[in-house]
């Protein structure tokens, strides 16, 4: 059974996040630790943290992933902006390190015209300033795959493999696919022979040691339109067929699926989503 599991709310506390993971059967899940819109976060209370260990120990959800604020912008070109996204970064690090939270996601950057060269190296540098800051920490930054809107960077393999070589803590990064991403950057898997291609290329420039997380997200944007919006499972380009490719690949049984999906009728969504998902993965009945 291959771990699948949704982004969820925090309202009401982190722990609460648990909860409706259990909800939708989840056996993983993915969450903001703060308001992903804003730059200041209130601290976690103790007993909130307390109650979050005992529930994600009852419910045996795990890995819980975080992604990190859209704010973040560690490509730009404007100082003060790179340095707050630095002092963000650090603070989300440290709210994962205090849930035991193995990794978080984060978009690399936008370079704002001032060309990818120099986006790609403001990147890196302030990986490494991140980095040195959080000495010892067990999180990992998971560097998302982007569609490549606008001046985003990391929406070629090549683009996050060399932000993770000219890293000096390379060890501490690895890699999200998005699935929706993935076709709106020009990458094609809607066929078995082209999504073999297309991991043995992953795994060629960046390495299939660095794949920690997958996001599972249907494309209202075709391939190569670097698009991001995300579509309900089988309503958008990709069509149902393709998620079932990465469900049913024996290399990654160990790696979180993650829905992104819309949220237009909440959790109703993410059930619709979830079932289609699971009537894909071989040997399980499906009860529908
Ligand atoms: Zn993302
Ligand atoms: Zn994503």
């Amino acid at each position: 059974m291959p771990k699948l599991g949704v982004h969820v709310s925090i309202a009401g506390g982190i722990d609460k996040a648990l909860d409706r993971a259990e909800e939708l059967n989840c056996n993983t899940m993915q969450i903001f630790t703060k308001n992903n819109n804003r730059w200041k976060a209130r601290e976690l209370r103790p007993a909130e943290i307390e109650r979050y260990h005992e529930r994600q120990a009852e419910t045996g959800i795990e890995p819980v992933v975080t992604h990190a604020s859209y704010l973040i912008n560690l490509g730009s070109p404007k100082y003060k902006l790179w340095e707050k996204s630095m002092a963000a970064l650090v603070i989300e690090l440290r709210r994962c390190e205090i849930l035991k939270i193995p990794y978080l996601v984060l978009h690399p950057g936008a370079h704002v015209k001032s060309g990818r060269e120099a986006g790609l190296k403001r990147v890196a540098e302030g990986l490494d300033m991140v980095h040195n800051a959080t000495s010892g920490y067990q999180v990992k930054i998971a560097l998302e795959l982007t569609a490549g809107q606008g001046t985003v960077l990391g929406y070629q393999f090549d683009e996050l493999s060399t932000i993770i070589s000219k890293c000096q803590q390379h060890e501490r990064l690895v890699v999200c696919f998005d699935t929706c991403h993935a076709i709106a950057a020009g990458y094609e898997f809607r066929n078995e022979s082209a999504y073999q291609a297309m991991i043995d290329k992953f795994d060629t420039v960046i390495g299939l040691d660095k794949l920690v997380v997958i996001h599972l997200n249907d494309s209202i944007g075709d391939l190569g339109s670097r698009l991001d919006r995300h579509a309900h499972i089988g309503m958008g380009k990709i069509g149902l067929e393709p998620f079932g490719f990465f469900l049913n690949d024996s290399r990654f049984t160990d790696i979180p699926f993650l829905l992104e999906t819309p949220q237009d009728v909440k959790i109703e969504s993410d059930r619709e989503n979830l079932a289609r998902l699971r009537s894909l993965i071989d040997g399980v009945e499906d009860d529908a």
